[in-house]
């Protein structure tokens, strides 16, 4: 069939087309529907890299649970998505089109719950594996959320403040029909911080009349945030960590420290790391990486991107391509940037001893298993980074109740929930005999079945 032909075929404004005549005679639509172009194979809206990566990793902790297939797609693919096209102008006054997402992967259990991203990579298939790794993280941590995910496709380095401003809040407006504090709550992700959350938290509350702190959380303290948000992720990787090594009876003082990414949680991982004795000695950022055998002064190098934007041109160490950093000799590889980032190609000349994924989705399961047959435990996404969206949890609790609690308690609630995440994925490795990837998963996946089974099938 030729394309000017099947343009014509495919023509719906044209009312033979839609006549039945036409449908059954030579090139009408029983011929088109089938060719192969309309078979859609399931789950092809989420297809992308990102989501190959999330799917295999599914599929590995369902075989492992022998999770009835009833319940595989269910479970694996979104419930909800929702794709937006929107004007912005930008400052020289030229108008552009952004897209945005927004995907809830499970309301099985309570509001959908996720972050808000920018970033140039942003796709439908993105969203969805990230909006699994949160239902999984909610799930593993017991808490009453399912997962979601957004964001939209942007430079973010290229953005004006008030660009930045008219993205979010168009954003904001095109999703509302499908967000709301009991239905689907935003949070931070890559290049969206407080700042971006309150222009957000003030657009929905426009819409509706009234303010509404609990639409987002990672919110400025004074618009319903929570203190102890700021830091959480990187603090929840911290105390995961910790735990791990107390089980694998490894010191944390004295061990070299490599990180990959320098914003909201690589940041806070340097800083936690040092102050508890171990060493950073590489760090990178979008703009390129330092290493310094002696330990990185992390206070100097906070001022100079505070002042310059980015690690690019601090004196304190010798000079790093980004990736090369990845391979940099050191105890501790914590990747804290961005997803696919040890893959095949890499992961034979990491030089660590653990991986810790502060990021999501650093790792791709072919780089699993080359590290699996090095000996190189993998601390996973969804445990080592859950604690942004435990101490998100609080946040939307106390929003909810209009309650305010200490820092110092919680950061010792989300102390314990990291540690007994820890202890339930180390317990569930044993028993499974597996690594703790996939022992995390199937817990979550386990646990996300049960409310499944439970809510049966409506109608
Ligand atoms: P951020 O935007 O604050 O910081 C990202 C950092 O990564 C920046 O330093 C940036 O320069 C660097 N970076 C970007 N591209 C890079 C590249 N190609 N090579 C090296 N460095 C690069 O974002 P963040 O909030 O710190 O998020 C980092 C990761 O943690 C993401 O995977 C995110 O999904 C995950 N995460 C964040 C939170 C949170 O609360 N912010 C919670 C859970 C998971």
């Amino acid at each position: 069939m030729d394309e000017e032909g099947s343009a014509k075929k495919l023509d719906a404004t044209r009312p033979d087309d839609w006549s039945g005549k036409d449908r059954r005679g030579a090139g009408g639509w029983d011929e088109v529907l089938a060719t192969e172009a309309h078979l859609v194979a399931p789950g092809a809206e989420w297809r992308s890299e990102l989501y190959r990566v999330a799917q295999e990793q599914f599929e590995r902790a369902a075989d492992l649970l022998g999770l009835e297939p009833e319940l595989r797609s269910r479970l694996l693919e979104p419930r909800r998505a929702l794709v937006v096209n929107f004007p912005v102008r930008r400052d020289s006054g030229v108008v552009e089109e952004f897209t945005g997402y927004r995907v809830q992967h499970t309301l099985a259990v309570g509001p959908a719950k996720g972050g808000i991203r920018f970033a140039p990579g942003v796709s439908l298939g993105e969203c969805a594996a990230l909006a699994l790794w949160m239902t999984f993280k909610c799930a593993l941590l017991e808490l009453p959320f399912g997962g979601a995910k957004g964001g939209v496709r942007c430079d973010p380095n290229r953005l004006s403040e008030g660009e930045a401003e008219r993205i979010i809040r168009r954003y904001a407006a095109e999703i509302t029909p499908i967000i709301g504090p009991d239905r689907d709550i935003g949070a931070p992700d890559m290049a969206t911080g407080e700042r971006e959350m309150a222009w957000f938290m003030d657009t929905y509350s426009q819409a509706v009349g009234q303010a509404v702190p609990e639409i987002v959380t990672g919110k400025p303290a004074v618009l319903g945030g929570t203190e102890g948000r700021r830091a959480a992720t990187g603090l929840g990787v911290v105390f995961a960590l910790e735990a791990a090594l107390e089980r694998l009876e490894w010191e944390l003082p004295g061990q070299r420290v490599v990180i990959q990414g320098f914003g909201k949680v690589g940041s806070v991982i340097a800083v936690e790391l040092a102050r508890r004795g171990a060493k950073v000695v590489g760090l990178t950022d979008v703009a390129g990486g330092i290493v310094n055998e002696e330990g990185i002064d992390l206070e100097s190098l906070s001022a100079w991107v505070a002042e310059h934007g980015f690690i690019r041109g601090f004196p304190g160490g010798e000079k790093v391509g980004r990736r090369d950093l990845l391979t940099t000799p050191c105890d501790l590889l914590i990747p804290a940037a961005l997803e696919r980032q040890i893959t095949e190609e890499n992961a034979g000349e990491i030089d660590c001893r653990m991986v810790v994924e502060a990021a999501n989705g650093p790792t791709t399961p072919e780089a699993d298993a080359i590290l699996a047959e090095r000996s190189i435990p993998v601390l996973p996404d969804v445990l080592a980074n859950g604690g942004g969206v435990t101490v998100s949890y609080y946040e939307w609790v106390q929003d909810v109740q209009r309650e305010m609690w200490s820092v110092e308690a919680i950061a010792g609630r989300l102390e314990r929930t990291m540690r007994a995440g820890m202890d339930r994925v180390l317990a569930a490795s044993e028993r499974y005999g597996t690594d703790w990837r996939t022992a995390a998963q199937a817990l979550a996946i386990e646990r996300v079945a049960e409310a499944s089974r439970l809510r049966a099938i409506y109608p």
